[in-house]
C-alpha cells in the first residue's frame, strides 16, 4: 500500500485545514535533522507531501525503520523498508571544521539550516557541535574542503524539537533581514525621487570621485593652490 494509493485520516473540517493539521502530526514524527536526504527543502514540507499523498512514508533515511513504522502507525498503513534512492540509516554524526584550511567565505553558514556555524567573512569558522544536526548540508559549498563529518559522542543525543526550533528561528532571522533589505531599498528609492535629489545625488559621485582620484595619486588635493603670497614669490 502507498499513500498515494490510500487516502489518509478525515475530519469533517475543511480539506487545508485536515492537511495542515495532519502534516504537524506527521512533522511531529519526523527528526527534524533538516538534511533534505527526502527530496524536499525539509521535514515540515515533505511532511506537508505525506500528508496530501504526494510522498512516500519511506524517504527520510535518518527517521530510518523506527521513524517509517511510527509513520504508518499514524497513517494506519503497513511499515515498509526505506528507499534507497534517499540514503541509508546512520548513527548522528556531527560536521567539524579545520579551521587552519577556512578561508572565511561564509558559504557553511547560509547553507546550515540550523544556524549551527558561527564565524565571520574572511575569518575562521567553527561549528557548535551540541546543535549540529548532522545534516551535512555544508559539506558541499566549501570551496577548500575543509569540513568533515565525525562520529558523535555517545551522550549527544538527537534532539529534533530543539532542531525544529532552531530551524524555524532560522526562518524567521532571514524574513527579517530580507525585510530589511526590501525596506532599505524603498527608502532609497524614496529620497531618490524628492526634488534635486537627483543633484545631490550628482554632487555625492563627483565628491566620491575626487576623494578616489586623490587616494590613487596620494595627493593632499591642495598643492595646485596658489595664495596671493605664493604668486608674489614667484613674481620677485
Ligand atoms: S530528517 Fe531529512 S530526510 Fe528526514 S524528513 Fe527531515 S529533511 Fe527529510
Ligand atoms: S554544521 Fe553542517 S552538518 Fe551541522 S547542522 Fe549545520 S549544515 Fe548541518
Ligand atoms: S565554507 Fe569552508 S572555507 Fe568557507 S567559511 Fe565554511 S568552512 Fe570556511
Amino acid at each position: 500500500m502507498t499513500l498515494s494509493d490510500e487516502p489518509h485520516p478525515v475530519s469533517n473540517s475543511s480539506p487545508s485545514a485536515t492537511v495542515d493539521g495532519l502534516a504537524k502530526r506527521i512533522d511531529a514524527l519526523l527528526p527534524q535533522t533538516q538534511c533534505r536526504q527526502c527530496g524536499y527543502a525539509g521535514c515540515r514540507p515533505y511532511a506537508e507531501a505525506i500528508a496530501c499523498g504526494e510522498a512516500d512514508i519511506n524517504q527520510c533515511p535518518p527517521g530510518g525503520t523506527a521513524g517509517i513504522a511510527a509513520l504508518a502507525t499514524l497513517l494506519g498503513c503497513e511499515p515498509k523498508p526505506l528507499n534507497p534512492q534517499h540514503g541509508v540509516e546512520q548513527p548522528l554524526h556531527l560536521a567539524v571544521i579545520d579551521e587552519p584550511k577556512c578561508i572565511g567565505c561564509t558559504l557553511c553558514i547560509q547553507a546550515c539550516p540550523v544556524d549551527a556555524i558561527i564565524g565571520a567573512a574572511k575569518l575562521m569558522h567553527t561549528v557548535i557541535a551540541a546543535e549540529c544536526t548532522g545534516c551535512r548540508l555544508c559539506i558541499p559549498p566549501c570551496p577548500v574542503d575543509c569540513i568533515v563529518m565525525v562520529p558523535a559522542p555517545p551522550e549527544q543525543l538527537a534532539q529534533p524539537d530543539h532542531w525544529r526550533r532552531r530551524h524555524e528561528a532560522r526562518h524567521l532571522r532571514l524574513n527579517r533581514e530580507q525585510q530589511q533589505k526590501t525596506e532599505r531599498a524603498e527608502r532609497q528609492k524614496a529620497a531618490l525621487q524628492r526634488p534635486g535629489a537627483e543633484e545631490i545625488a550628482r554632487a555625492i559621485e563627483r565628491a566620491r570621485a575626487r576623494k578616489q582620484a586623490m587616494a590613487t595619486t596620494g595627493s593632499s588635493g591642495t598643492s595646485s593652490i596658489k595664495t596671493p603670497h605664493s604668486e608674489d614669490s614667484s613674481d620677485a
